[in-house]
Formats: C-alpha cells, sequence, structure tokens
C-alpha cells in the first residue's frame, strides 16, 4: 500500500519502520523528527497526497484534528485515515466526521504495548470504525502488532484504551500502596510477591510489572524506573479517562483518587521523567499524615 505516516516519535517512528520493512510504500512527515531511512515529505498533506491509508501518531487531540484539517482535503475518495494517537472520544469522533464529510473513512486505533512493542512489531491495537475500513486496514494491524480488535463505531477504540488504562493506574497505585504497607508491618516483599501473585490479589501490575526491584520479573524496577511507561503518560491518560467519564456522567471515583495521585507525584514531587511504577519509592517515603 501507500502510506503516508505523520508523526514520528517514539511510536511513530519504529511503527513506520515496520511497514517499510514489510514491502509499503511509506512517506513521513513529522514537524521535529527525521527517522533514518524513511523518505519525507515537507508538508503534512504532501505526505497524505494519493496515499491508500494515511497514519497519524500524534501527542494529543488537538494537534490530531488540526493535522486532519489539513489532510483530509488531499485524500483520494475512499482512503482512510488511521489514527493511532491516544487521544480523547470526541476529537476521535470529530476527526472520523469529518473524514466522512470528506468521502474518507476513519478509524481510531489507540494501542498498548509501549515503545518496545512498537519496536517488535507487538502491539495490541483497539479499533473504531466501519468495519470497511478496520478490514482494509488489518493487514497494517498484522505487521504492527499482534492483535487488532474491532470495538465498534467511531471513538470505541479510544474508551476501550482510556477504560484500560485507568484500570492499569488504579491497580498501579493499589499494589505499591500495598507494598509499602507490608513493608511498614515487617513483610518480606519476595514474600509478599509469592503470595499476592498467586492469590487473589494478583493483577498485571503484580505479576508482570512487579513495581519492587529484586521481585517478580524484570521491570523498569529493576532498572532505577526508568521508564517503561512514563508517570506523565499515565497522567495524560488517567486525565483522558476523567473527562470522558465528565461527559458521560459515569461515577468513578478510583479513577479521579488515581488521576489526584499521579498530577502530585508528576507536577508537586519527582514522578516526571520516571516510570509509573515509581508510585513504590513514593509511597515508601511517605506516612499517612
Ligand atoms: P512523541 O512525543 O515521541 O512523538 C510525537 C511526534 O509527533 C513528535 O515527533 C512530534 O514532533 C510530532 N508532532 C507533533 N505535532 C505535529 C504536527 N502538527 N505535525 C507533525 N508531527 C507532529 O510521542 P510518542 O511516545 O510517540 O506517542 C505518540 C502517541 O502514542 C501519543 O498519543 C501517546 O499517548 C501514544 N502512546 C504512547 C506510548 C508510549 O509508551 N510512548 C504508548 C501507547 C500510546
Amino acid at each position: 500500500m501507500k502510506i503516508g505516516f505523520i508523526g514520528l516519535g517514539n511510536m511513530g517512528a519504529p511503527m513506520a519502520q515496520n511497514l517499510i520493512a514489510a514491502g509499503h510504500e511509506v512517506t513521513g512527515f513529522d514537524l521535529a523528527a527525521r527517522p533514518e531511512g524513511m523518505p519525507m515529505a515537507a508538508r503534512a498533506a504532501e505526505a497524505a497526497k494519493g496515499a491508500d491509508v494515511v497514519i497519524t501518531m500524534l501527542p494529543n487531540g488537538a494537534i490530531l484534528q488540526s493535522v486532519a484539517a489539513e489532510i483530509h482535503p488531499e485524500m483520494a475518495a475512499g482512503a482512510v485515515h488511521l489514527d493511532c494517537s491516544t487521544v480523547d472520544v470526541d476529537s476521535a469522533r470529530a476527526v472520523a466526521r469529518a473524514a466522512e464529510t470528506a468521502g474518507l473513512m476513519a478509524v481510531d486505533a489507540p494501542v498498548s504495548g509501549g515503545v518496545g512493542g512498537a519496536a517488535a512489531g507487538t502491539l495490541t491495537f483497539m479499533a473504531g470504525g466501519p468495519a470497511a475500513a478496520f478490514d482494509k486496514v488489518k493487514p497494517l494491524f498484522d505487521i504492527m502488532g499482534q492483535k487488532a480488535v474491532h470495538c465498534g463505531d467511531a471513538g470505541a477504540g479510544q474508551a476501550a484504551k482510556i477504560c484500560n488504562n485507568m484500570i492499569l493506574g488504579v491497580t498501579m497505585i493499589a499494589t505499591c500502596e500495598a507494598f509499602a504497607l507490608a513493608d511498614k508491618l515487617g513483610l518480606d516483599r519476595q514474600k509478599m510477591f509469592d503470595v499476592v501473585s498467586t492469590s487473589s490479589g494478583y493483577s498485571w501490575t503484580m505479576n508482570a510489572y512487579c513495581p519492587a526491584p529484586g521481585v517478580g520479573p524484570t521491570s523498569p524496577a529493576d532498572n532505577g524506573y526508568k521508564p517503561g511507561f512514563a508517570a506523565e503518560l499515565m497522567l495524560k491518560d488517567l486525565g483522558l479517562s476523567q473527562m470522558a467519564a465528565e461527559a458521560v456522567d459515569a461515577d468513578t471515583p478510583m479513577g479521579a483518587a488515581a488521576l489526584t495521585l499521579y498530577r502530585q507525584f508528576v507536577e508537586d514531587e519527582d514522578g516526571r521523567g520516571m516510570d509509573f511504577s515509581a508510585m513504590l519509592p513514593r509511597f515508601e517515603k511517605r506516612g499517612r499524615g
């Protein structure tokens, strides 16, 4: 396929490289990044012109909407705008409406799996949009990822992503505060892991991404809490989930508490640039006051 790829940062660049390696004709555009070995256009509209699929991998919904306004007029009827960024549900739906008006198809397909998954081609895509559009881009999902779930209409991919990450943020905090409590009760961390990872408190954060160094599988905790998945990205996703919850009047008290804690950690403490599991040393240092 002829593919335009806009947004070649930490995630976009390796995703685009995998498409090139699989034989697709990719033209990139980024305001700043210049990945090696990739044909680049001078403007986003130029990368989009005549493409079968234009992929965007951008920081937020406002940027996505401005890029969409620039590229949609250049895209051929029936082409697909595949957005893989994590953005608010409203922006995803606005882009889908704009695409339809322009005679295009849109798919919102945020990813799980991080920079490692992008490089290895093992991302999970959660997609929203028309079935015909999903089917058209499915071969690209198969190259960039290991699983793609068609979740429903426009915005359903973003909805699935923020619900998943709300669970992830809340669960990471619960795992970290429990470790810090166990420390103060004199419980050995390895014993804590051995029990919880095989009992009803188990979770992905405990079993696959344990926040305690030297315990369980290798994780960012074993590398000085270097990300991994940075605390500020978790803060972004928790903000999106609260924005969505407000829009539809959903009661999400645990998600709201997680947002408050990650905001404090990133904005007022030393959390920026740390992995999101660095909540454990944060709790370790604190008392109840
Ligand atoms: P990044 O900041 O590394 O890359 C974003 C790129 O977009 C940058 O290179 C920037 O120059 C470019 N850009 C910004 N505005 C632009 C514009 N108007 N036109 C063209 N290019 C523009 O971010 P990332 O880590 O690659 O994340 C991209 C998206 O993926 C985000 O929405 C993020 O939430 C999501 N995501 C990231 C991860 C992760 O672990 N990094 C995991 C899952 C999802």
